[in-house]
């Protein structure tokens, strides 16, 4: 099996070695990964500047390279110059921090899973869910359940263009109480937008924000890791609001029999 792992974190990170560590147990494995950490880059790609690629070396001999991009980027260069037989499976992770809910929109590492689809590769997000900023994450935690469910994530059934997004609580092995399949749920951000003054007086802004979880919807990915679950979720490319079709294009209708 030909195995590309990436992630938004930068290639010099913990995440992306726990990740290559479990996947080379079960491939030939290829790290790509961006130079530094392009957190919250989404699915973006770089248009006007050259990529340039750099073999770097990564603790455990793997195969690995560093690209001045975006995990798409990544994903696009190895698949046309690591993969020329063909890509089985795309990792995109372990990354440091949660990708619940809305949040996946903004996440890089999503982003990564979701070009994988886009060239018809299954793909899978993986992220550890820690909420404080630089607490010591359970990676190890996330190791073993990639582990134990290695053979499922590359045969369970999926449906085209889709990725698996899984979240592992940041706690102990032991404590995680088992695994949801799950939808997105709702975060919402307060005070999003950071007004300070710098030294000499001038203004700037700092994004940032107080995250309001809704953990009580059962069911959600949000839910499910508030609860000590692994979160499992499948997320499509296709965004259309597919039960919105027919009234939508009924109040059209309505509005141009009136209209003309
Ligand atoms: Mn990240």
């Amino acid at each position: 099996m030909n195995i590309l792992v990436t992630n938004d974190d930068g290639i010099h990170t913990v995440g992306l070695a726990t990740l290559a560590r479990v996947a080379s147990k079960y491939g030939r494995i290829v790290c790509i990964a961006p130079d530094r950490e392009r957190s919250a880059c989404g699915h973006a790609m770089t248009l006007r500047d050259p990529l340039r690629v750099k073999r770097v070396p990564m603790e455990g001999g793997f195969e690995a390279y560093q690209v001045n991009g975006l995990p798409v980027d990544c994903v696009n260069l190895a698949l046309t110059e690591f993969f020329p037989d063909g890509c089985d499976l795309v990792l995109s992770g372990i990354n440091n921090g949660p990708n619940l809910g809305w949040d996946i929109t903004y996440s890089g590492t999503v982003g990564g899973a979701l070009e994988g689809a886009i060239n018809g590769i299954r793909s899978i997000a993986i992220s550890v869910a820690s909420y404080v900023e630089d607490a010591p994450l359970h990676y190890e935690s996330a190791e073993v359940w990639l582990i134990e469910h290695f053979d499922w994530l590359v045969s369970a059934p999926m449906e085209e263009h889709t990725i698996l997004n899984v979240n592992v609580p940041s706690i102990a092995s032991i404590e995680i109480r088992g695994t949801k399949i799950t939808t997105m749920g709702m975060r919402v951000y307060e005070d999003r937008v950071e007004k300070r003054s710098d030294p000499w007086g001038r203004e700037y802004y700092w994004q940032g924000g107080v995250v309001v979880v809704d953990s009580s919807q059962i069911g959600t990915d949000v839910w499910a890791v508030n609860e000590g679950f692994v979160s499992v979720t499948p997320v499509r490319l296709d965004w259309t609001s597919h039960s919105q079709l027919e009234h939508l294009d009924k109040s059209l209708a309505t509005r141009t029999s009136r209209v003309r």
